[in-house]
């Protein structure tokens, strides 16, 4: 397996950072989750907005442009021959000393790991998910905001021992406010009365690609109204559908929550739909690979 490594493809044994990389010392940096579909990168553009955006956040200049980031993707999916592909793409404030000023970082590290997408078992598609709302409350958007997809997790993976520890795949996180906010990994949606609703970024959401694609999906193929809005989880319990979504996941159903079947325990109408609607986008749609 080839990894992009600063400018170089090199062997997966040699893909080495520095032990005083701030990335790791500090989770100083930012990343992306892409994938690639039959030889297409879905939403490449939307992914490298995005990352930019996130460094931007963080004064991070990348030192790379997005042409040369998506140059850099595509070779290294070419070199590993992979045309479905999981794509993470990091870059880090880069080696430092010990002390946390960035500003002492001169040039950042940029990796991209190419490798086969692990999906989830095909019973949860089938079935729908078991989820659990989490004690752990989602960073404050003041604090931390849930847009920038920074290198730091803790708060998600606090959320994920939670839903491990209660056998579950996942979990959902609200605000300090008591709001929905996301899963640890995934954007969640629930319908009622024919419409769509996800909690806005506000809340403490990341624009999920996924969220958005499944938004345009919804208003434009299905007629739906979509609503960003705040809602607690007495809405969670009593929608008639729910599904997450992001970019491992795709569009995944949710069957209960908190003990609580939702809708009528299997994967909703409308949810079947919007599977359907995004597999259909993902095969015809994005940035093609070509072969050197
Ligand atoms: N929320 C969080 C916290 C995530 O890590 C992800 C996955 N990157 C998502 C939502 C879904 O976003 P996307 O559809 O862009 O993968």
């Amino acid at each position: 397996m080839k990894i992009y490594l600063d400018g170089k493809l090199v062997e997966k044994e040699d893909a080495k950072v520095s032990v005083f990389d701030h990335g790791l010392l500090y989770g100083d940096g930012v990343f992306e989750g892409i994938r690639a579909y039959n030889g297409r990168v879905f939403r490449l553009r939307e992914h490298l907005d995005r990352f930019y955006n996130s460094a931007k956040a963080i004064m991070l200049d990348v030192q790379m442009s997005k042409k040369e980031l998506e140059s850099a993707i595509i070779m290294t999916l070419n070199a590993n021959k992979l045309k479905d592909s999981y794509i993470r793409l990091v870059v880090t404030r880069g080696v430092g000393d010990l002390g946390l000023d960035p500003m002492k970082c001169a040039k950042p590290t940029i990796f991209i790991i190419t490798d086969k997408i692990k999906l989830y078992p095909e019973e949860y598609y089938a079935n729908g998910l078991e989820l659990i709302t989490t004690p752990m409350r989602r960073n404050v958007p003041d604090a931390l905001n849930a847009c920038i997809k920074s290198l730091n997790y803790l708060n998600n993976i606090l959320a994920k021992i939670d839903a491990t520890r209660a056998g579950v795949p996942e979990a959902i996180l609200l605000n300090s406010a008591g709001y929905v906010a996301e899963c640890t990994g995934d954007n969640i949606f629930i319908i009622k009365d024919n419409a769509l609703i996800t909690p806005p970024s506000s809340a403490g959401a990341l624009e999920g690609i996924t969220r958005g694609a499944v938004m345009e999906l919804a208003k434009n193929k299905l007629k739906l109204l979509v609503r960003e809005e705040l809602f607690t989880t007495y809405h969670l319990y009593t929608a008639e559908e729910c599904f997450l979504t992001g970019t491992a996941a795709e569009v995944i159903p949710v069957a209960k929550i908190d003990g609580r079947i939702i809708g009528d325990g299997k994967p909703g109408k409308v949810t079947l739909k919007l599977i359907k609607e995004f597999k259909e986008l993902t095969r015809l749609t994005g940035v093609p690979i070509y072969e050197k």
